[in-house]
């Protein structure tokens, strides 16, 4: 517990936390989850490996040809010019030939086929014209060619997938080549959310584009952090809106943490807001309320909650999704034993004039993209911390470092990418 009285006080605080730190202190805080399960390959995209994959055997498991051609012995045949072979038979993919290639000999083969005994190069047909119970062939080969050898995918033993690994399409792919039909995976993260604050309108079904009532404004964060949940690979539980009031905060905030592994909440939490939901945290867990050198989202508060760890984010829309890719999407690869927890950042040539004021880092709205070869940003035009649709028209976040005060066109800053393929 935390053995100071929570106070509005706080918030005023002037010593700000630097958002690395704040990351390095709650990855600190968690342990990756040590339960697993073993999933069928078809249900295991995107599922984090809980244990190391070795190859069982070869990939491709024999020697196959790489064209459709003609198999023989390299050394059975003159070094160039051209030769006649007896053709022997066919070998097709899934039918192999049954017997084996002497000097003088030749099998016609085709794609995917295995290299029949005895033979160990493939003359594309383009390069062979068959005649009669023979077929011509052009000599200028080198040995192996057109040959796929055996293991020249994956070796017998080799480690092909490491523990921590987040699958992949490709990886689905692999684990199939080499018959691996099931793997072990770290059991979903559950998260349980709720929004808090009076002003907070549900969404009922059939609402259908209509206003909310006079002085209230529809939770948009939940349904927010219910698709953040969604793509983040854990299992949501959208406990609804709590209004502001201590009892139920702390009550909800109990159920919570007894049925989740993490908690988040948001709103309620910034300076003006009423002592409740500071106090109901405190009361119930070893929560901590930082004030970050970010914008936006300075205020966040991390702790736990029995065994449950605790995010609660500001109730500013965009600042719930800037803190949530910056503390809680990594803290969830951390709970899943990923390795690479911090979000993405990459350079890129900046082509708007940006303002900011010194001392904080700031999360700009920006729109990446590659041209010539690099990677440019801009903005995506006013920055209010409100306005929920410039984070709907971006597809990065530009990252402007808190000692920066102006940034020219050209200059280079970083981004990260949090839509599309590079959103990791
Ligand atoms: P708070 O951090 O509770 O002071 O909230 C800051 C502002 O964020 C509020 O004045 C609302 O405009 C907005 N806000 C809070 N919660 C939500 C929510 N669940 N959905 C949309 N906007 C919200
Ligand atoms: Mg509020």
């Amino acid at each position: 517990m935390i053995d100071r009285e929570p106070s509005c006080e706080d918030v005023d605080e002037p010593v700000l936390l630097p958002v690395s730190e704040a990351r390095q202190r709650i990855a600190a805080a968690l342990s990756p989850l040590t339960e697993s399960l073993r999933l069928p390959i078809g249900e295991a995209l995107g599922r984090v490996l809980s244990e190391s994959l070795h190859a069982p055997h070869d990939v491709p498991a024999a020697a196959n040809s790489a064209m459709d051609g003609y198999a023989l012995c390299r050394s059975s045949i003159p070094t160039r010019g051209e030769v006649k072979l007896q053709l022997l038979g066919t070998a097709w993919a899934g039918r192999p030939f049954a017997g084996s290639v002497a000097q003088g000999q030749a099998v016609r083969i085709f794609t995917g086929a295995l290299i029949p005994a005895g033979a160990d190069t493939v003359v594309i047909q383009e390069r062979a014209q068959e005649d009669g119970d023979g077929v011509l062939i052009d000599c200028e080969v080198e040995a192996g060619r057109n040959v796929r050898a055996a293991g020249e995918d994956v070796a017998a033993g080799d480690e092909i997938l490491s523990k921590g690994r987040c699958l992949e399409a490709a990886d689905i792919g692999v684990l199939a080549s080499l018959g691996v039909d099931r793997v072990a995976v770290v059991r979903r993260p559950r998260v349980a959310f709720f929004t808090t604050g009076d002003e907070l309108q549900a969404l009922a079904p059939g609402n259908d584009g209509a206003t909310a009532p006079y002085g209230k404004l529809f939770d948009s964060n939940r349904f927010t952090l219910a698709a953040l949940l969604e793509s983040a690979g854990v299992e949501a539980i959208d406990l609804g809106i709590v209004p502001d009031e201590a009892d139920m905060t702390r009550q909800i905030l109990l159920q919570a943490a007894s049925r989740a592994d993490v908690v988040i909440t948001s709103g309620g939490i910034s300076a003006g807001d009423a002592d409740y939901v500071t106090r109901a945290f405190h009361a119930i867990g070893d929560v901590a309320f930082w004030k970050i050198a970010m914008r936006p989202g300075r205020p966040l508060a991390f702790g736990h909650i029995g065994d449950a760890a605790f995010f609660g984010l500001p109730g500013n829309p965009v600042a719930v999704m800037v803190t949530f890719l910056q503390f809680v999407q990594p803290a969830l690869r951390r709970l899943l034993g990923r390795v690479d927890i911090d979000p993405l950042t990459l350079p890129a040539r900046c082509l708007s004039s940006l303002r900011k004021s010194a001392g904080r880092v700031e999360y700009q709205r920006g729109v990446m993209r590659v041209d010539a070869g690099a990677i440019v940003v801009e903005s995506t035009g006013k920055q209010g911390a409100g306005r929920l649709s410039s984070m709907s028209s971006a597809n990065c976040l530009i990252v402007i470092g808190a000692e920066v005060s102006h940034v020219s066109p050209g200059d280079t800053v970083d981004v990260q990418p949090f839509r599309g393929l590079l959103s990791g």
